[in-house]
C-alpha cells in the first residue's frame, strides 16, 4: 500500500520535481504555448510543500483536497484550474483513508481525470495532460489485482506512452490550439507535467 506518509512525501517531492524541470516545462511550452508552465506548476507545488506539515495530521482525502485548493489559487492559467479540480475530486475518493491499494490509485486517478475533462473538454488525441493522464486511469484500472511495485511500474510506461503520444498531435484545446500544424513535433507541457507528477510517485513508492 501507499502510507499516508508517503503521500506527503509524494507531494514534497513534486515540488523538488517541478523546480528542477522549471526550465524544460517552460522551454516545452515556450514552443507551443507562452511560456509558463514550468514556472506556473514550480509556484503551485512550492506552495503545497509550504502548507504540507500543516496537514501532517489529516487523513488522505483532506491532505490532498488542500493541495487541490491551494493549486487552484496559485498556479492561474489553464492547468491551475484543471489541476486544482484534479486534486480536489480525487481527494473525494480517498477520503477518510490512511493509505491507498492500487485500486484507490485508480479510483483517484479515474475520477481526477474524468473531471479534467469535464472541466476542459480535451479528450484523448487533443494534445493536452489528459492524454498521459487516461493513460495511467486505463493501465490502474487494468492491473488492480498486481502487486503494488509492478502496477506503478507498468503504469509509469503507459504514462509515458501517453506523454510521448501528444509529440505528432495537433492540438485540440488550449493555447496550442492556436498554431494547427504547427504544434506538431512538440510535446505537450501539461502532458509532460502529468508524466512527471506520476513518476514522482512511483520514485518515492519505490
Ligand atoms: P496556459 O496555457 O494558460 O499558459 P499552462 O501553460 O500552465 O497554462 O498549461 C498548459 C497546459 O494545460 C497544456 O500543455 C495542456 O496540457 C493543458 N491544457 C490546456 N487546455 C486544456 C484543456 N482544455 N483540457 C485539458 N488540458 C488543457
Ligand atoms: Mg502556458
Ligand atoms: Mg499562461
Amino acid at each position: 500500500v501507499v502510507t499516508k506518509s508517503k503521500v506527503i512525501s509524494w507531494l514534497d517531492a513534486a515540488a523538488d520535481v517541478f523546480e528542477k524541470k522549471q526550465e524544460f516545462l517552460t522551454d516545452l511550452d515556450r514552443e507551443i504555448g507562452d511560456a509558463d508552465h514550468g514556472l506556473n506548476m514550480n509556484r503551485g507545488f512550492r506552495k503545497v510543500k509550504e502548507k504540507l506539515p500543516t496537514l501532517a495530521d489529516k487523513d488522505i482525502g483532506t491532505i490532498m483536497k488542500n493541495t487541490g485548493m491551494v493549486l487552484l489559487s496559485t498556479i492561474g492559467g489553464a492547468s491551475g484550474p484543471l489541476y486544482g479540480t484534479f486534486f480536489i475530486k480525487a481527494a473525494e475518493t480517498v477520503m477518510a483513508k490512511e493509505e491507498l491499494t492500487v485500486t484507490d490509485l485508480y479510483h483517484m486517478y479515474q475520477e481526477g481525470t474524468e473531471r479534467i475533462i469535464a472541466r476542459g473538454m480535451a479528450h484523448p488525441g487533443d494534445k493536452t495532460m489528459v492524454d498521459t493522464l487516461s493513460a495511467i486511469v486505463a493501465s490502474l484500472k487494468a492491473r488492480q489485482d498486481d502487486p503494488l511495485s509492478s502496477a506503478l511500474a507498468e503504469t509509469l510506461k503507459a504514462a509515458e506512452q501517453g506523454m510521448k503520444s501528444t509529440i505528432p498531435l495537433r492540438a485540440a484545446k488550449g493555447r496550442a490550439s492556436y498554431l494547427g500544424e504547427r504544434a506538431i513535433g512538440h510535446q505537450d507541457p501539461g502532458a509532460t507535467s502529468s508524466y512527471l507528477l506520476f513518476k514522482t510517485l512511483c520514485d518515492v513508492v519505490d
